[in-house]
């Protein structure tokens, strides 16, 4: 049914939470009665890794030419991820889209996508602070710096827990656009920070799926 659109820093627990918000809400439908229309609601977790993008998409903007020649660039993934979104959409269908998403334009689009299949959908800012989320990123350079000096081949970390390089890292965030929850396309808008140890998923589950699950029908 609703698209969940996650927004934050680079490393601020994005997947994390998104991981968090999956869980509960496959948990929370499995316990629907079978005679509830969203005892049916399938969800899906969309993310750059999910589609096998790579952190140096974003590396781009701060790259020569001749260096991201061979890449696809940051503008290539989000039609990758605009295209994936766009597939599963569906009111029989929950889509927990788990990345940046620091563009307001981007938000924007998005929501007209929501729209447009006539689907609640809402944003949930992971509101670390800048400080601990550049923590979280120093911290996985040393980890890779330390491996790569023991050249043992093992503990190969997971493409989603690579680091970005701290130049991209700087940019991105520079270029964050936070959400305002007076703009539509980013309304309701949930935040969740660092020291909260779960979401607001009952909050969301109300807004987007709630009077569905009780036989009602969600406005959009
Ligand atoms: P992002 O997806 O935004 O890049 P991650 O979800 O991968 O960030 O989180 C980065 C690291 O911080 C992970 O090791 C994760 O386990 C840890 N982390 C994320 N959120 C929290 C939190 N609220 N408290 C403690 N550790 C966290
Ligand atoms: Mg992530």
């Amino acid at each position: 049914m609703p698209l969940i659109i996650l927004t934050g820093y680079p490393t601020s627990g994005k997947t994390h939470r998104a991981k968090q918000l999956q869980t509960y809400l496959q948990s929370r439908i499995s316990s629907l009665p079978t005679t509830s229309p969203s005892s049916s609601l399938r969800v899906h977790l969309i993310s750059d890794h999910t589609l096998s993008i790579p952190r140096s998409v974003y590396n781009l903007e701060t790259k020569s030419q001749h260096e991201r020649s061979n890449n696809a660039s940051e503008k290539d993934a989000r039609a990758t991820i605009y295209a994936a979104v766009k597939r599963v959409l569906s009111t029989k269908d929950v889509v927990i889209l788990d990345g940046a998403n620091y563009i307001k334009g981007w938000r924007y689009q998005l929501y007209c996508e929501s729209k447009a299949v006539r689907t609640p959908h809402c944003v949930v800012h992971v509101g670390t602070p800048v400080e601990k989320a550049r923590e979280v990123n120093d911290e996985r350079l040393t980890g890779r710096t330390a491996l790569a000096g023991e050249n043992s081949g093992e503990g190969e970390s997971r493409e989603e827990e690579q680091p970005y390089e701290s130049e991209c890292w700087e940019n991105l965030v520079y270029r964050y656009e936070e959400p305002n929850a007076m703009a539509r396309w980013d309304a309701p808008l949930f935040t969740v920070l660092w020291e909260d140890e779960m979401p607001p998923c009952e909050a969301i589950w109300e807004a987007l799926v709630g009077p569905d699950a009780e036989g009602g029908k969600k406005a959009v």
